[in-house]
């Protein structure tokens, strides 16, 4: 069992490194008991918060995402994509003992076992203790601010034990001894050898939860040695759903009671007016629901940086639109933008692998053509009841992609726009970037599969930018000043818990050769680790960064020069 004071005695001779002897003897053991015991009870404690890690999980519907992507080296050894897979679900521990298991949501070319992925989000739940396993000691280690304890896992051969037990490493918090990462692979669950790298957050108080999982694999007994699966699970939205805005209602009924606006002109609404609220309610409506689904990340965060990329274009094409145009991420990884009336909405994946800020522009350009072009949004979703539907129902239901007229019109208009703006003489790597996607359009066909807009980068649309594609240089893959596009998660950052956003503060680092350039390419995710702030310092840090005078988007700068 765990006993608090020896466990307290290991702190101390780690913290304050003082004479091993004399604490010792002060409690009158020898050294191997001591240390042994020790042990012990720092093991039981993580075998204890694992359970509890369990009992956490089950309390939240989280949304689960993963993406593969098979590459392969080309003549010149650069890893070029052949094929991806994509899987978008909701995880469900309360189903199936804890062990985690997908609703689907949307699937396409799915292969793969997507069960398996929502394995890898728990480590081997249902057997996790020390009958099933040993553990080795191996060294303290920094995972970003988190003093972490390794050990190594293996499995102990039990009597009628299963198969699927798990081998490898885990990285367990020196304070309360969560599993904060862990790596390794699953014994004979899969009939292939995927290895994975599962990393948590600490989403509140002495809580951690799932958030990133990174795998490869080799491809098949007898397939090609040179071929590799990667794949990124995301997790998101553990507070999003009907506890969050439970709690906000709650909210409501203690804030102050509503004031009617002084201001507001008494009497009747002209038919524009209304005509206008009827259309934002619509917009509202839609733009809420998907929030609600984890889809949308709320207001704040990285949508002010993308609002005033919008701004620009808007004062230097004399453009005051009414109600002001939005802009909202979409959480998922799938290239796609969209517009919801007057909100404007990218994926998380397109903005991650955007070059620059005028190619940003460029795409944002496309989507304030719909807004200026008077494109409307079905105004149905006014009636309450069209968003009573379920998240899946949701996915198949809310049509906002454009047709073929609607998208000729935002084209051009985004031309336009552009030529107005400052980003005219700065769409060298827009330019290359439809180039590169134009060239792996069929090896990306999930990737470019939107949930709910239109595809970037139609070959209609490629005809129509030709004058953007014209005036970039050749495409040069060798090339390292040309940045044509980035990887996928190196932009934007998603809160699990609250599925805010905010852009990652890496910096850019220049790639050694043309290995590191990795356009639309996986790479392994290794978060910087953080413990839990309270919600009202974060609050403060949103504040203070948004307060800059910049007009324009300092993050967003080309990283290529
Ligand atoms: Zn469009």
């Amino acid at each position: 069992m765990f006993i608090k004071q020896e466990i307290e005695v290991m702190q101390r001779l780690s913290k304050i490194g003082a004479s091993v002897a004399i604490l010792l003897a002060s409690l009158g053991l020898s050294s191997e008991a001591a240390e042994r015991s020790a042990l012990d009870g720092v093991l039981d404690r993580i075998v204890e918060q694992e359970s509890g890690m369990l009992a956490e999980l089950m309390q939240h519907k989280p949304l689960v995402e993963t993406y593969l992507q098979s590459v392969r080296p080309d003549v010149a050894g650069i890893q070029q994509p052949v094929s991806d897979r994509y899987f978008i679900g909701r995880l469900d521990a309360s189903e199936a003992k804890g062990k985690g298991e997908l609703v689907d949501l949307y699937q396409y070319s799915v292969t793969a076992n997507p069960d398996g992925f929502a394995r890898m989000l728990t480590l081997d739940a249902a057997s996790f203790d020390r009958k099933n396993y040993r553990f080795e000691f191996v060294r303290r280690e920094f995972l970003g601010e988190v003093r972490t304890l390794v050990f190594d896992v293996m499995p102990n051969k039990v009597k009628g034990g299963k198969p699927g037990r798990f081998t490898g490493r885990i990285w367990v918090d020196d304070s309360e001894y969560h599993i904060v990462r862990y790596n390794g692979l699953y014994g004979s669950i899969f009939s292939t050898n995927l290895h994975f790298d599962s990393w948590r957050i600490n989403a509140g108080p002495g809580v951690w939860l799932p958030a990133y999982v990174y795998t490869e694999e080799p491809d098949r007994p007898g397939g090609d040695p040179k071929i590799k699966h990667l794949g990124q699970t995301r997790i998101w939205g553990y507070d999003v759903g009907e506890r969050a805005f439970d709690q906000a209602f709650a909210k409501v009924l203690i804030d102050a009671p509503l004031t009617h606006d002084e201001s507001e002109q008494p009497g009747q609404v002209s038919p524009v007016e209304s005509f206008r609220a009827w259309e934002q309610e619509a917009e509202d409506n839609v733009v809420r629901r998907m929030e609600r689904a984890g889809m949308l990340a709320p207001a704040g965060g990285i949508n002010e940086v993308l609002e005033t990329v919008v701004a620009n274009l808007e004062v230097t094409n004399d453009l005051e639109i009414y109600p002001p145009v939005r802009v909202r991420v979409l959480l998922t990884t799938p290239l796609e933008s969209f517009s919801i009336g007057h909100t404007l909405v990218l994926s998380r994946g397109l903005i991650d692998v955007l070059p620059d800020e005028a190619s940003l522009a460029m795409v944002l350009a496309h989507e304030l053509g719909h807004v200026v072009s008077g494109h409307r949004l079905d105004t149905k979703y006014a009636f309450s009841d069209q968003m009573l539907v379920d998240d899946k129902s949701m996915l198949d239901h809310f049509m906002l992609a454009r047709d073929d007229e609607e998208e000729r019109q935002a084209d051009l208009k985004a031309l336009e726009l552009l030529q107005n703006s400052p980003y005219k003489d700065q769409l060298a790597n827009a330019g290359l970037f439809l180039k590169t996607l134009d060239a792996r359009d069929e090896k990306l066909a999930t990737l470019l599969q939107p949930h709910f807009g239109n595809r970037v980068g139609t070959r209609e649309q490629m005809a129509r930018w030709k004058p953007i594609i014209d005036a970039a240089p050749a495409l040069d893959a060798q090339a390292l000043n040309q940045i044509a596009a980035l990887p996928l998660g190196g932009r934007v950052k998603v809160d699990p818990w609250s599925a805010r956003t905010e852009l990652m503060k890496t910096g850019s680092i220049a790639p050694l050769s043309a290995r590191e350039k990795m356009p639309f390419q996986i790479t392994p995710l290794m978060p910087y680790l953080m413990r839990f702030k309270q919600a009202n310092d974060s609050a403060t840090d949103a504040v203070t960064e948004n307060n800059t005078e910049e007009t324009s988007a300092p993050d967003l700068h080309a990283e290529a020069r």
